[in-house]
């Protein structure tokens, strides 16, 4: 996959090249940023979608059951990235249920440099959520090659609501920045985003998503919660290594959990 990523920026005379992926087996993103730096070669970008929700031509089992949430997996992606020293080298971009101000700016606090939306820019469009986007029939005409279906997306008045959309999303998006005191996004950090984790207890993001530190998973020890990552990973292969579980892994693992339930 390295190797194709290099190739295509040769071939396309140094254009941006990246990859867009949902977390599964955390071992997976391990492995390809240990292949990114054996080969010292990375993607402009590295899109993160979230496992929630799916297009209207998903299979109905994928859908909310397939892959990391997508906070979780920006978090993930950031702190693997700033780990292994090489977030310098690529933005994230996050993607997956961005629809308001607050999402953007939630994303940023992660660690994404910037986010994409689908589905909102969709219903600005005009979906219904129909869920026949694979099937030629959407009744919107937004998602369908049939001329008589194409005529309902008027184009005139659709670019003006997406125009709006777009524009009102990003508006509302700088103002609570403002209203955080901030001036840029890139001030946004973990410790300015709290979220209700139980009926009576809230926690910031930088409690919930604690930052490592960068350069920590170039040398032992590393952090406990990334310990499984890195044995389970090679730069040769997606697969894991055959490493087995200890109990000590389990210690850890359950110790980084009880951590996080007590909000430390
Ligand atoms: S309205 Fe069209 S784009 Fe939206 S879910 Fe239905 S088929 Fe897909």
């Amino acid at each position: 996959m390295i190797t194709f990523i290099k190739k295509l920026r040769e071939l396309s005379g140094g254009k941006p090249v990246g990859f867009k992926l949902c977390i599964g087996r955390k071992s997976e993103f391990f492995a390809i940023c240990k292949a990114m730096l054996e080969m010292n070669t990375y993607p402009d970008f590295i899109t993160v979608d979230g496992g929630e929700g799916g297009t209207g031509a998903s299979p109905q089992e994928f859908s909310n059951a397939v892959g990391m949430p997508l906070r979780e997996g920006v978090a993930f992606v950031y702190d693997v990235l700033s780990g292994f020293g090489i977030k310098k080298h690529i933005k994230i971009i996050a993607s997956g249920k961005v629809a308001s101000g607050f999402d953007l700016v939630k994303n940023i606090a992660l660690g994404a440099d910037m986010c994409n939306a689908a589905r909102a820019m969709m219903f600005a469009l005009g979906c219904i959520q129909a869920l026949e986007c694979n099937s030629n029939t959407c009744p919107t005409g937004v998602a369908t090659q049939d001329p008589s279906l194409m005529k309902g997306l008027v184009v005139d008045d659709k670019k003006v609501r997406v125009f709006n959309f777009h524009r009102l999303t990003v508006a509302s998006a700088v103002e609570l920045l403002g209203a955080a005191g901030l001036h840029h996004p890139y001030q946004l950090t973990r410790a300015y985003i709290n979220r209700r984790i139980a009926q009576n207890l809230t926690q910031s993001y930088i409690e919930t998503f604690p930052y490592i530190p960068e350069g920590s998973l170039l040398q032992t020890p590393y952090p406990l919660r990334f310990e499984l990552g890195m044995a389970l990973s090679t730069a040769a292969s997606f697969a894991p290594t055959d490493y087995k579980v200890s109990s000590i892994d389990y210690a850890h693992a359950n110790s980084y959990s009880d951590n996080l339930n007590q909000g430390h």
